[in-house]
């Protein structure tokens, strides 16, 4: 099985729950969506076995792997988690929900989904709604779809611009009226200058 590798790099984790979790990022080409603001280059890829990503990411001293896009989820992922989990990595997946993905939890140690669009995937770990003019409605909707144990609102990222008071404000109206604790999940690899 060959999968379309966009990078595979080391770096720490800078949002949502992990942050600062040392990590081999597997970035897989290729989205279902397309979101006016999207700022990660994942269209050109390389095609790489399972003993070649095995290779690249053997070269850091890390056992942890997040698997991110794109949109890693449409690619067929069983064999690559199975692979992994076989080697004994701790799994992270990031996803933007739009595909079920249960018949992986058993392989993957952290699922973070990121909706966009209609959700498939209604368990993760950590649900991370970028603040697109998003309402306490639509966070409250979200909260009552995917069951979480970490609720993070972040900030949208154009071209270097944040709304981070609006999503503070925003956190401060969630908060009041849910009853999970949302956090705020900021991007630090960009505040660090970071990949
Ligand atoms: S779902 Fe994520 S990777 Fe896909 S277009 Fe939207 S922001 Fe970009």
């Amino acid at each position: 099985m060959n999968y379309k590798i966009n990078e595979i790099f080391f770096s720490l984790q800078g949002e949502g729950f992990n942050q600062g979790k040392k990590v081999v990022f597997i970035r897989l080409s290729g989205c279902n969506l397309k979101c006016e603001w999207c700022d990660t280059k994942h269209d050109s890829y390389k095609l790489l076995s399972l003993e070649n990503i095995y290779i690249e990411i053997s070269k850091y001293d890390c056992r942890s792997v997040i698997i991110t896009g794109g949109e890693p989820t449409i690619h067929n992922l069983e064999p690559l988690v199975k692979f992994l989990k076989q080697k004994q990595y701790w799994i992270g997946l990031e996803s933007n929900g739009t595909n079920n993905i249960a018949h992986l939890s058993k392989y993957i140690n952290y699922i973070a989904i990121s909706p966009k669009s209609e959700t498939r995937q209604l368990i993760a770990n950590e649900v991370r709604i970028v603040n697109d003019n998003v309402d306490t409605n639509k966070l409250l909707d979200i909260e009552r779809k995917i069951t979480a144990k970490e609720y993070y609102l972040s900030p949208i990222d154009i071209s270097g611009n944040m709304n981070i008071k609006e999503t503070m404000e925003l956190l401060g109206d969630i908060n009041e009226i849910s009853n999970k604790i949302w956090r705020i999940s900021l991007q630090l690899h960009k505040f660090a200058g970071i990949e």
